[in-house]
């Protein structure tokens, strides 16, 4: 078996999260594998929680980065899909067990022996470190081709937020031309997510407890209406206007003055995944028949989907391109969620 190679990236070594550069094995290339130079990777707020151990499973030290965007530099000799020098996306999910139910729908994302692309154990025993580093080895199938006309910087996010978003709105069906979402939350998730409901036809509402949101929202997003969540007798007005509502909050909150904003079988799901129950008021769901339901990534096969959508529609992060040197400085304006939206390591042009 060839021998593995040395990778550099950065690395928090205790919850402080504080990132500094560090040097790892990465496997050899193996017969199913793709050798990926990263050039980008967007910095997701999963990678701030897994650093700061705040769910409590980190394994220090942790290389995090799962919106990677990189050039091919090395196949396996069973690699038909990729060839030396093209543009690949590496996502949250870098392998699964590729034979359960789940898999074989697709939806790896579920698998319970799902790894992903950091603070996950691989089969071989060697723990997986993410794309704030120069370079990934990845199983073919869990590399996806990034399209052409997207670029590379601003495209880094659709790997994870997008797909975050993307999956929900269509497992839902909450892609019906003309209907009316409601989007809670304008962050790296919730931007994407109105441009995503945008381009599916839908009228689109922002939801937010900041007024200040109102202008971008309209402005630079291109959301139609925009819903101060604070404002009693706006909430009062918007009542049983919406037919979806994607939620991407991630603090705890209710969500009786959201369904209220539901129609008759309207829908709410959530992707900010709270770390704390959150109340479900039964009432307004059962007299209303709604739903309230929860969704996380996406598979192989409709992550691809994502990105040929997001390149035919133009759809890609508004984004603070940063290097590497600056991601401590960028971790703590993403704790305050001062970023628009999402930062991106321009990794390829860092020193590590
Ligand atoms: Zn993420
Ligand atoms: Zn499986």
């Amino acid at each position: 078996m060839a021998k593995s190679s040395e990778a550099v990236g950065w690395a928090a070594r205790d919850p402080s999260g504080i990132l500094s550069p560090f040097k790892f094995p990465r496997r050899a290339n193996g017969e199913d594998d793709v050798t990926v130079k990263v050039l980008y990777c967007g910095v997701c707020h999963s990678d701030l929680h897994t650093l700061k151990n705040e769910w409590g499973f980190t394994m220090y030290p942790i290389v995090p980065g799962h919106e990677i965007v990189g050039v091919v530099t090395e196949t396996g000799k069973n690699v038909e899909k990729f060839k030396v020098g093209d543009r690949v996306g590496v996502g949250v999910i870098v392998d699964s067990c590729r034979t359960c139910d789940i898999c074989h729908q697709d939806l790896e994302n579920y698998c319970p022996k799902v790894i992903f692309a950091y603070n996950s154990i691989h089969p071989d025993g060697t723990k997986t470190q993410g794309g704030y580093s120069d370079v990934m080895v990845v199983d073919q199938a869990y590399v996806l081709r990034f399209p052409d006309n997207l670029p590379p910087d601003a495209g880094a996010p659709l790997l994870c937020a997008g797909i975050t978003v993307y999956s929900p709105m269509k497992y839902y069906g909450m892609t019906e031309p003309g209907k009316h979402l409601g989007v809670v939350g304008l962050g790296g998730l919730g931007h994407l997510a109105v441009k995503f409901g945008k381009a599916f036809g839908l009228k689109v509402t922002l939801i937010s407890t900041s007024p200040k949101k109102e202008a971008e929202a309209i402005n630079k997003l291109g959301a139609d209406s925009f819903l101060l969540s604070t404002d009693p007798s706006k909430m009062k007005d918007a009542m049983g206007t919406m037919d979806y509502i994607l939620d991407t909050v991630s603090a705890v909150h209710p969500l009786a003055p959201l369904l209220g904003l539901l129609k008759l079988n309207g829908k709410l799901v959530n992707v900010g995944l709270p770390d704390k129950p959150l109340e479900l008021p039964m009432f307004p769901i059962c007299l209303g028949r709604k739903l309230v339901g929860g969704s996380n990534i996406g598979g192989m096969k409709e992550t691809q989907e994502m990105l040929d959508f997001c390149a035919e529609h133009n759809i890609v992060s508004d984004i603070e391109l940063i290097h590497m040197d600056d991601i401590n400085g960028a971790m703590e304006r993403l704790a305050k969620s001062d970023v628009k939206y999402r930062f991106v390591i321009d990794v390829g042009n860092s020193s590590l």
